[in-house]
């Protein structure tokens, strides 16, 4: 796996969120050269996100028709 800001070697690694109350302790990875942190759940939600937004894109646009009613 490489890094998606430096194309650097990503080697796996325990996340622990030590700032927040819990505990959690999540299977990630971090990168050598940059020192990015991807754990699993930001890899998850980023392919929910490029899943999920175009189809809304395309089905709900954004600006409102200017057409008079
Ligand atoms: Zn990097």
């Amino acid at each position: 796996m490489t890094c998606e800001r430096c194309n650097g070697l990503m080697v796996r690694e325990q996340i622990c969120d030590l700032q927040g109350r819990s505990s959690l302790c999540v299977d990630g990875y971090r990168c050598l050269l940059c020192g990015d942190l991807v754990d699993a759940l930001i890899l998850e939600n980023r392919r929910r996100s490029i899943a999920s937004v175009e189809p809304i894109l395309f089905t709900s646009p954004r600006i409102p028709r200017l057409v008079p009613a």
